[in-house]
């Protein structure tokens, strides 16, 4: 079965579940083949977990300087991996950073490149969302190799052990010129809480939070449910939390299993981020928010009075 090239987001020790999600969207199409592009030994680290969610080949392209640039690396080992293995398609995470690699490589393969995608089948035509969320279309690639960029938790990460062979490929010297150096590291202070896209549950806080001290009760009620804090712009830039829990078309895009939305309008880019979560539950105190229309349980009422309420019952219920 021809090969599909699946770009690993890591951490140097850990792969993260964005790339699950991406070996089981491949399996749709053909063979799992993971890339992984970091400094010596990574692929090593990361080969056991690959084959035991899909992945029947391992291609490192490792160098000291990996870590050292923004995107150039991974846009090399994915074209280097392509000349290799002429895949049928090339699947990378459609966070802000796999959409520049998939924009670069697209260009560099005088490939089609589709962006956001949502679901694909056997045939190659790709669900995608459109136009910040406002449509969702489905498009196929009719010139050259499909490079798909699919929204993380759009599939379902799923075990499927296989034996993975492995392949060495040596990376070319990275072009300084046309290539963003990271000149420092800072660690984001994520308390015991997961990673917003890669929560079971997100509970977002926007305006009607009313300032920082309200997101008390968002950050209770998504501890009690071992979920992550999302916001929307508005309490974003308010101050009431800060940018990197950004939900939305200029934020973070989130798929949960559930989200729960508390004093947000629901306003198209907000949506946007979070519109393919698996239940929404919406707490606001306008009966015509938008965000109660698309929400599948919507609570209209005050969100000091409901959040307290469902934090101590879903407390008791542990
Ligand atoms: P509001 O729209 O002010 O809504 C607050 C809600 O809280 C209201 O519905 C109100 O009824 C309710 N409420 C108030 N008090 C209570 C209470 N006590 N109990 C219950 N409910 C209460 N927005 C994003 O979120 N993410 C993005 O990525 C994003 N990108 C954007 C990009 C562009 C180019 C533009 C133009 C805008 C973008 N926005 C984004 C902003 C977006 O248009 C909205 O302004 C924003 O989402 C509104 O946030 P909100 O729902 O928190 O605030």
């Amino acid at each position: 079965m021809p090969h599909v090239l699946v770009l690993v987001d890591h951490d140097g020790e850990r792969v993260h579940k964005s790339t699950y999600e991406l070996l089981a969207a491949a399996r749709r199409l053909g063979d799992p083949a993971a890339v992984v592009a970091g400094t010596p030994g990574t692929a090593a680290r990361l080969k056991e977990s690959l084959a035991r969610h899909g992945a029947t080949c391992v291609y490192a392209v490792e160098s000291d300087e990996a870590d050292e640039f923004l995107a150039t690396p991974l846009v090399d080992a994915l074209e280097l991996a392509a000349g290799v293995a002429s895949p049928m398609a090339v699947l990378v995470s459609a966070t802000t950073d796999g959409k520049e690699v998939a924009g670069r490589l697209a260009a560099r393969l005088d490939a089609g490149l589709l962006i956001d995608a949502v679901d694909l089948d056997s045939s190659g035509a790709v669900t995608q969302i459109v136009f910040g969320g406002s449509w969702t279309v489905r498009s196929e690639v009719t010139h050259g190799l499909p490079v798909i960029a699919v929204r993380p938790g759009a599939f379902e990460a799923e075990e499927h052990p296989v034996e993975a062979e492995d392949r060495k490929l040596a990376p070319p010297p990275v072009d300084q010129a046309a290539s963003a150096r990271v000149i420092e590291r800072r660690a984001v202070l994520a308390g015991g809480r997961p990673a917003l896209t890669e929560a079971t549950v997100v509970v977002s806080g926007g305006r009607g939070v009313a300032g920082a001290d309200g997101f008390t009760l968002v950050e209770e009620l998504a501890d009690v449910l071992r979920g992550a804090v999302g916001a929307s712009r508005a309490a974003v830039d308010a101050g009431y939390y800060p940018h990197q829990y950004q939900v939305g078309q200029t934020g973070k895009t989130v798929s949960p299993q559930l989200y729960i939305a508390l004093g947000i309008s629901g306003a198209i880019q907000h949506l946007a981020g979070m519109q393919t979560s698996k239940t929404i539950v919406a707490v606001n105190k306008d009966p015509e928010a938008p965000v109660l229309a698309l929400a599948d349980y919507g609570v209209v009422g005050d969100l000091f009075e409901v959040a307290p309420q469902l934090t101590r019952e879903l407390a008791a219920r542990r």
